[in-house]
């Protein structure tokens, strides 16, 4: 099953309750370039579904180096014919 980069708005407006069981947030540290695929269950365990994301990364904490500033981050959503596009 591919994912696609989706874009679901503007950054700072995107909140955590966009995400949707076939989203992953992709989340990169700028200091060592580790990627980390985060499930929604987990974002929505720790955070208020009205968080912004932008929010949300400021917490983000690299666990490979450390790093805990300019954690950057993009949705990626599962498609294929199981998953309309349009849902
Ligand atoms: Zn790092």
């Amino acid at each position: 099953m591919p994912y696609e980069p989706v874009t679901l708005g503007l950054k700072f407006a995107v909140r955590v309750h966009h995400l949707t069981g076939r989203d992953v947030l992709v989340v990169s540290c700028p200091a060592c370039h580790k990627a980390y695929w985060v499930a929604p269950h987990v974002i929505y365990a720790r955070f208020h579904e009205h968080l912004p994301l932008e929010t949300v990364a400021k917490d983000f904490v690299c666990k490979r180096c450390g790093n805990k500033r300019g954690m950057s981050w993009y949705i990626e959503r599962a498609s294929g014919p199981e998953f309309p596009r349009s849902a």
